[in-house]
């Protein structure tokens, strides 16, 4: 039943590393014809947009491991963090409670959005006890309590899933997806690409990705933009987490080789990361015009980046010749029904000022 490509790889891993299934893998990749003969280079999509049903994305394939280990551990609750907006703690909480657990996401103010708004209805729909706070520290002091509350409740305290879930568990499942991406170029429909471009937020996918690509022979570089400011995305962090993900392969199953961080196969780029997390710019805006032109929908705080960055140096002639992978780490499942009936009044006071106030003016998203 398990046919992970990291598992059929390394079978012991199977027994140390519970996994749930939530996804369709693998995802599609396809050729984005449109934009080959503009910049002589082949560029493909990963479509993890499509990764599930209820909701794509990048996050799934993280909680497929993040979940795994909640739920062999006994948890009844899991507690995440993010912005208002936040993909990582909404995936969480559909995925939370399609497999009977509740959720607690703690959440820090952001630029409002659209996105924002459906994703607070979204979240909220599905049960989620969401929680606003202004800054870190009052976030520290809401988890004190709310934890305190959920040990009397539950008589155990939740489960804790980091920013992004990007522990070195919720990692593995881009190492998966390495390998996911190996087997599809070994069947010889797609060529390996030179290099490929993703969004870094909490660092998981990018470190996850180039772990599983050094591990898996496959020599295509990774290009990780920057949408985060320190401490998310940094080059110390990047080192911690591939050592500590590439540790916990290995003592899972010694067969897992022990690889130092390849230098040289990552790039982490800061270009289109100003003026700041969940801001919006001309580029990045026609950068998703670009993309809806080409069938894709992106948007402005993770993908639009990523994308961007890959479209500046394909407009730059350095990647002429070359073969580059957008990994489309955004969900593209429409859930405007699900939300059609939910009032924003009913959520928590905190929210209402993300429904009541102005988006930003750049906002290229579906109204809401
Ligand atoms: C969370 C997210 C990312 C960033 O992934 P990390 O693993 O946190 O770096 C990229 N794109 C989208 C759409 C996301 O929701």
């Amino acid at each position: 039943m398990e046919n992970l490509p990291l598992f059929e790889y390394y079978p012991p891993l199977l027994k140390h590393l519970p996994h749930i299934l939530l996804a369709q893998f693998p995802t599609p990749m396809e050729h984005m014809d449109s934009l080959a003969n503009r910049y002589d280079t082949a560029i493909y999509i990963k479509r993890d947009d499509l990764s599930a049903m209820a909701y794509g994305g990048n996050k799934v394939r993280k909680l497929e491991f993040l979940l795994g280990r909640a739920l062999s551990g006994g948890a009844k609750a899991v507690m995440t963090f993010g912005a208002a907006g936040s993909n990582h703690a909404l995936a969480t909480a559909i995925y939370a409670r399609q497999t009977g657990l509740q959720s607690i996401s703690m959440l820090l103010p952001q630029p409002n959005a659209y996105s924002v708004r459906k994703n607070l209805l979204m979240g909220f729909s599905t049960g989620a006890e969401l929680h606003h706070y202004e800054n870190q520290l009052q976030l520290n002091l809401g988890v004190i309590y709310q934890m305190q509350r959920h040990l009397l409740r539950d008589g155990r305290l939740p489960h804790v899933i980091p920013p992004g879930g990007s522990s070195p568990i919720g990692t593995l499942g881009f190492v998966n997806a390495a390998f996911e991406l190996k087997r599809q170029v070994g069947e010889g429909v797609f060529p390996e690409p030179d290099c490929l471009y993703a969004a870094s937020g909490t660092m998981g996918t990018v470190i996850g990705l180039l772990l599983g690509l050094a591990a898996s022979g496959l020599r295509t570089r990774v290009v990780a933009v920057r949408v985060t400011p320190p401490p998310y995305t940094t080059a110390g962090r990047a080192h911690a987490l591939y050592a500590m993900t590439n540790k916990l392969l290995h003592d899972a199953d010694p067969r897992f080789p022990v690889i130092p961080f390849p230098e040289n196969q990552f790039e982490l780029r800061d270009d289109f990361f100003p003026p700041g997390y969940g801001v919006f710019t001309e580029t990045i805006v026609d950068a998703i015009q670009c993309a809806k032109a080409a069938g894709i929908t992106i948007e402005g705080t993770y993908t639009g980046k990523a994308f961007a960055a890959l479209l500046a140096d394909a407009e730059s002639g350095a990647l002429r010749g070359k073969t580059a992978l957008f990994w489309n780490t955004y969900n593209s499942r429409d859930f405007t029904k699900e939300i059609a009936h939910v009032d924003y009044r009913a959520l928590p006071g905190e929210f209402h000022r993300y429904f009541e106030e102005d988006v930003q003016t750049l906002d290229p998203s579906d109204r809401i």
